[in-house]
């Protein structure tokens, strides 16, 4: 199949094919508007009505992830099929994958959604990172405690995000204290754990890439990330690191999702230590919140550079025209943006969520052209 761009590759979808969403939060919708400015139309597979990709979706698939009848209707209107969450089955894509191409691949998800067997892969691949252990069931964790040592971190296994399912271990604890954490993780059900070693890093960092299905990529300078109780509050390019650290984590990123053949994004997060050595913490195969910035102060966004990537279009510039600084709006923070109106150079994205929960990521604002607020 000839395109209708002169960039196209054989293969690619034409404007009016339908990009399928599993997920409707701010990374989908954002997707989502990133599609239509390219002439695709999507269908968003998620439980609520009100969920936020589903207000800028063309078609809305009320559905849980593991309901085969919405997996069939996704895959009937879409012409392929990505996902912007990694707490979903494995076993939806099992249904989706001879039917409708996704992508990132099944691959990617099950190394990413799952921290025993993302913290395998990269020990594979001789990528550094935390001291780590695989604790498989309660009854393993003081045992772990001993070899990981203090003060350590204890995650669940699978569906943890913005610091949920996580518990800090600080040596303080009695055994009945540092088990009660392990019942309040598992709620009871029998669940799968890594207890990792915590850091004293300098500063957190990650890395965006984009890769397409011939294998060619477009980094993201890579951004310093300052989080506030293990959820992101800031992101800043360019990030204040020197051109090797720099060299260093973009590719360990390319390294990463060369080993994976992903097709899509992958965004690593890196803990830069005292000695300048990085260690990765976690990689996701979708849009990262801390990639929001090239939405605004970037060539292509991370949004557009997906979508380019999954339907064969050739990736756009990743590069950065203009220094930026983000900030979560979270919860109670979406009252600030009052202050923003009008301010030049400041960008408001909201997510259209209605209910200001705490933890809540409402929405968020990139200031251009600074480092910093306070500059
Ligand atoms: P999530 O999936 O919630 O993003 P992460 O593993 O990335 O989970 O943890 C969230 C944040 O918690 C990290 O960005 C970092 O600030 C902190 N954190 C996680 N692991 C460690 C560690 N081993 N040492 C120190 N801080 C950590
Ligand atoms: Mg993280």
């Amino acid at each position: 199949m000839t395109g209708i761009h002169g960039n196209r590759k054989l293969g690619t979808l034409e404007p009016g094919a339908v990009i399928g969403i599993i997920g409707g939060g701010q990374l989908g919708r954002m997707t989502a508007i990133a599609a239509n400015h390219l002439g695709f139309k999507t269908a968003v597979l998620s439980e609520r009505p009100e969920d936020p990709a589903t207000h800028v979706a063309n078609h809305h698939i009320p559905s849980t992830f593991d309901d085969p009848a919405g997996l069939t209707k996704l895959a009937e209107l879409a012409d392929v099929v990505t996902y912007e969450l990694e707490q979903l089955p494995i076993t939806a894509l099992q249904f989706l994958a001879p039917i409708v191409p996704i992508v990132p691949g099944i691959q990617a998800l099950q190394v990413a959604q799952d921290r025993i067997n993302e913290k395998t892969f990269l020990a594979v691949n001789n990528i550094p990172t935390a001291p780590w252990h695989a604790v498989r069931g309660r009854n393993e964790l003081l045992s772990v405690l001993e070899i990981i040592g203090y003060p350590a971190i204890l995650k669940v296994a699978y569906g943890g995000y913005d610091g949920k399912g996580q518990a800090i271990i600080d040596g303080n604890e009695n055994d009945y204290e540092i088990l009660s954490a392990w019942d309040d993780l598992s709620k009871g059900v029998s669940m799968t754990g890594v207890l990792e070693r915590r850091l004293s890093f300098d500063s957190e960092l990650s890395v965006i890439i984009a890769r397409d299905s011939d294998g060619n990529t477009a980094t993201y300078d890579p951004t310093h990330n300052i989080h506030k109780n293990h959820v992101l509050d800031t992101s800043t390019v360019p990030a204040p690191i020197s051109a090797e650290t720099s060299k260093g984590a973009r590719s360990i990123c390319f390294k990463l999702a060369k080993t994976l053949d992903l097709v899509g994004l992958l965004c690593t997060e890196l803990f830069l230590m005292p000695t300048g050595e990085l260690f990765v913490n976690e990689i996701a195969p979708r849009p990262h919140n801390s990639g929001h910035w090239t939405l605004d102060a970037s060539h292509t966004s991370q949004f557009e550079q997906l979508v380019r990537a999954i339907t064969g279009l050739k990736l756009g510039d990743p590069s950065r025209f203009t220094s930026a600084h983000m900030k979560n709006l979270i919860g109670a923070d979406i009252h600030k943006i009052e202050q923003y109106e009008g301010v030049a150079d400041v960008k408001v994205h909201l997510y259209g969520k209605t209910d200001p929960r705490p933890g809540r990521k409402m929405g968020h604002v990139t200031f251009l052209n600074k480092t910093s607020l306070t500059e």
